[in-house]
């Protein structure tokens, strides 16, 4: 389940390059290319969903997933203080990539509320 034209779907089929820190069976995080916190990672599921309005009872699992792959990343990337994970959703949130991921942001002292 994948879309040959979603740039993270080519992430996540290492046909394009991209600084990966975690791989599961289901779900990958990479460094953002444009970080906006010292600490800026996408989370993604391995599998093509376009954004959480796609998210069904069946994803229930993959969500979990991403959760688990952030608490894990804030250890190794030592965010001890907090961080911040995100997801934009459609045209008015922000979401210009549309295969679902969270942003997970940190290293530095977050603001509320976001631009
Ligand atoms: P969003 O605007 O919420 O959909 O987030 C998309 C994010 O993907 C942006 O922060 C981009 O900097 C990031 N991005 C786009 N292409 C790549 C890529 N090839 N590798 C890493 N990050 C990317
Ligand atoms: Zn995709």
């Amino acid at each position: 389940m994948s879309d040959t034209a979603c740039v993270f779907c080519k992430i996540a089929s290492r046909e394009i390059p991209a600084e990966i820190l975690h791989v599961t069976e289901t779900v990958m995080a990479f460094r953002d290319l444009n970080p906006q916190a010292p600490t800026h990672l996408l989370l993604i599921p391995r599998e093509h969903i376009e954004s959480l309005e796609q998210v069904t009872d069946a994803h229930a699992g993959v969500l979990a997933d991403l959760v688990q792959a952030a608490t894990h990343l804030a250890k190794t990337e030592g965010l001890d203080e907090g961080w911040r994970l995100v997801s934009n959703v459609g045209p008015a949130g922000g979401q210009t990539v549309y295969h679902l991921h969270f942003h997970m942001l940190g290293g530095r002292q977050m603001t509320w509320p976001p631009g």
